[in-house]
């Protein structure tokens, strides 16, 4: 990179996060995973779904001084979404997989050898069977996306991410990133050893997605489950939703449902034909159809910002497939719902998947957790964030549960109780024994122990089987203790559960609702309010959304690659009228100022009822920041799709200004020399002959600088 070396990392950080992407400051966490990484440290980066992952190898990728950025992804879709949107910000960047000619591969491993190529893409399959030919590339560093895939713990284990262990001996001064969205506390630890990292810088941002308001009804009716989500589709107009489904069929019949209630869909799973897959997942990236209707299979990676809402038809596994889903929704921060429809059929088929998986008692322990949750009656959110072992001590306020909240009663001294009970043996019991001890029954496993002389025996015994099972699931959800998996599901209390016992926290609970009166309940309330966008900024936004779909079919690129949601939303509110306002812009790059920035600006100033023209001098101002970009003017031209010469013009203007005041880039010292000789021979047809060989704004060129360079002499004298 151009920058200088002696400058601190921050600001060249700072500097290249302006100019590639358009944003002017990191998120949390963000800047501290990039320098660790660029001291040569491995790291591990849990952030959610839409945190903001890629700029942390993305950006260490630029910072080195040269070499190629390894990037391992599971899926090709992914890869292809990545690098277009690192070229469009004038990132050079390419993908090897199985998907493109061996030829074009080829050309693309000879741009990486030639020092072409800063971050190039890859399958895990991919890079074990070509690392002994990659290694001679200068590689950067290596970044694992989707590491959760790698650890049997995991809720996607992939065998293929196994061999990945091996980068970090046979590279082991190159550092490693490995990234994910979801991993429970063992999963985590588990990455890191499978990968062989050393000592690495680990990251774990907050889980928290508090725009998306979480929802769950059970045992709903097909018709109920296909007018939500009608009313969905028609609650926000312009923007998109996905509906999971359990099995193909499901997806199916779910598209064909909503066909016939005149929604228009899509269907997508692993079972269709490669070439309708793609169609479908064409137009819903498009934006051409806003509704698809899915397995599982899709969705990994998609970046598209204005998915609304998502709704689980039926039970999700696990709660790591549970977020990664949601957490589709509402990536640009504004308000999305999640809807989870279950019932116990769902169960009965999740149970069977997983005594079929061969990793049978994982599974059905993270079954049950998943269950737990969408039968729970706190806090949703509490309960999806203490999964992720992360501390929250109030409620969200924007689930079902807390929005009409079901009874509560303060659980402070049911917590004690159980925390105590708990630590007193020793912290060797599960919930079964637990109860046991706490209602005082006098069973052989507690009297062999000696458990049934603890002073909290019998201590809980006004509260039947069922409520004490409800209250310590509720408090397992609260955080108040940890179930340790790989430990025989022991009881651990946490740091909140300490508190607890101390005296120096609360707690409050759901009072306990016998299962007959708490079934189905949830089905008839929170009717959601309508949705009408009525300011000016929003108006605005949706105009600048129509702006983005036709550069979108012009440019043959979805949408969202051209400006996300979030841009667009910043764009509507501080309504740049000239360039350089529309750089200030959260989003906006260079490359993208230049080459979309005058369609955005003409709408906004023709909303602002200004001239619809661009001001004056935003042509030049163009060419410069191309400039500046260190591209060339041929370079310039292509991008703009000008004349060369037209670009010549501009850049002997900015000569003229003393803007621009190193030349090499735009003419070379021969052609310099020749033109200026040629001219300064006095003879009639100078410019004629000049003509010949060079584009006339050349000679303006080299008559510019001779003026610039006397204009630097009589400035010295
Ligand atoms: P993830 O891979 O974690 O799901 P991405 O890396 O795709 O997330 O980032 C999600 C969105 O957030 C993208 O549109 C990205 O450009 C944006 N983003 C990332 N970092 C920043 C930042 N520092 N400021 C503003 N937006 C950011
Ligand atoms: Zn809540």
């Amino acid at each position: 990179m151009t920058t200088l070396p002696s400058t601190p990392l921050r600001s060249r950080a700072l500097a290249l996060l302006a100019k590639f992407y358009g944003y002017r400051s990191f998120r949390p966490g963000q800047f501290e995973i990039i320098e660790a990484v660029c001291a040569g440290r491995d790291a591990v980066v849990l952030m959610p779904t839409g945190g903001g992952k890629s700029i942390c190898f993305q950006l260490p990728a630029l910072l080195a001084e040269s070499g190629v950025a390894i990037v391992v992804s599971p899926l090709i879709a992914l890869m292809q979404d990545q690098t277009q949107a690192l070229i469009a910000n004038g990132i050079p960047a390419a993908a090897i997989h199985s998907h493109q000619s061996e030829e074009e591969n080829r050309r693309i491993l000879d741009a990486a050898f030639a020092g072409k190529i800063r971050l190039l893409y890859t399958s895990p399959e991919r890079l074990n069977l070509e690392l002994d030919r990659w290694a001679r590339l200068r590689i950067s560093l290596f970044a694992i996306d989707e590491a959760h895939c790698i650890s049997q713990w995991g809720h996607d284990f992939r065998p293929d991410y196994t061999a990945l262990g091996q980068i970090k001996e046979r590279f082991p001064g190159t550092p490693v990133i490995a990234l994910t969205a979801t991993a429970d506390r063992l999963t985590r630890d588990d990455i890191a050893s499978q990968l062989n990292l050393r000592n690495p810088y680990c990251h774990l941002g907050s889980f928290d997605r508090p725009n998306i308001t979480l929802r769950t009804f059970a045992n709903a009716k097909k018709k109920q489950r296909m007018d939500y989500i009608a009313h969905l589709s028609r609650k926000y107009p312009q923007d998109s939703g996905i509906a999971y489904c359990i099995s193909r069929k499901g997806a199916e019949d779910t598209h064909a449902a909503l066909q016939a209630m005149g929604i228009p869909s899509v269907c997508y799973h692993a079972g269709m034909p490669a070439a309708d897959r793609a169609r479908s997942l064409r137009a819903f990236l498009d934006g051409a159809v806003r509704v698809c209707c899915a397995t599982v299979a899709f969705g990994m990676g998609i970046d598209k910002s204005n998915i609304r809402w998502v709704v689980h038809n039926n039970l999700p596994p696990n709660i790591e497939s549970y977020y990664q889903e949601i957490g589709r929704a509402g990536r640009d921060g504004l308000p999305a719902e999640a809807v989870l429809f279950h019932s116990l059929g769902d169960v009965i088929t999740l149970e069977k998947f997983a005594d079929d998986s061969g990793r049978r008692a994982i599974n059905l322990e993270k079954l049950n957790r998943m269950r737990a949750f969408a039968e729970t009656r706190v806090c949703r959110r509490r309960v999806l964030l203490s999964y992720f072992s992360e501390e929250r001590t109030c409620d969200c306020g924007n689930c079902d549960n807390c929005i009409a909240p079901p009874e509560r009663i303060d659980g402070t001294v049911l917590a004690q109780k159980a925390v105590s009970g708990v630590l007193r043996t020793g912290s060797r019991i599960g919930v079964f024994t637990l109860v046991g001890i706490l209602r005082g029954q006098m069973r052989s496993d507690i009297r062999r122990e000696g458990w049934d002389s603890l002073k909290t025996f019998g201590c809980g015994a006004d509260l039947s089987q069922d409520e004490w099972n409800d209250y310590l699931r509720q408090m397992i959800q609260l955080g108040v203790f940890e179930m340790a998996y790989d430990d025989g599901n022991r009881l651990r209390v946490t740091d909140y559960g300490m508190r607890i016992v101390r005296g120096t926290d609360s707690l409050t609970l759901s009072a306990y609702v016998a299962p007959t009166t708490a079934r189905g309940s949830r089905g008839k309330k929170a009717e959601p309010e309508s949705y009408v966008p009525v300011d000016p900024t929003t108006q605005l936004f949706e105009q600048l959304k129509t702006v983005r779909t036709d550069i979108a079919r012009t440019e043959g690129m979805p949408p969202y690659l051209v400006f996300s949601d979030a841009t667009l939303m910043d764009m509507a509110t501080r309504k740049p009228s000239t360039i350089d306002e529309m750089l200030a812009v959260n989003g906006v790059s260079e490359k993208k100022a230049v080459r979309f920035g005058r369609r955005f600006l003409g709408a906004i100033r023709k909303f602002m009822g200004l001239s619809a023209g661009t001001p004056q001098g935003t042509s030049l101002r163009e060419t410069l920041i191309l400039f500046n970009a260190g591209d060339t003017p041929a370079v310039i031209a292509s991008t703009r799709n000008l004349k060369l010469n037209t670009i010549l013009g501009h850049l002997a203007k900015l000569i003229d200004e003393d803007i621009i005041t190193t030349y090499s880039r735009i003419i070379t010292r021969q052609q310099y020399d020749d033109i200026t000789t040629t001219l300064a021979s006095g003879a009639p047809d100078a410019f004629e002959t000049l003509g010949q060989r060079y584009e006339s704004c050349l000679i303006s060129i080299a008559q510019a600088v001779t003026r610039a360079i006397a204009r630097k002499k009589a400035s010295r004298t």
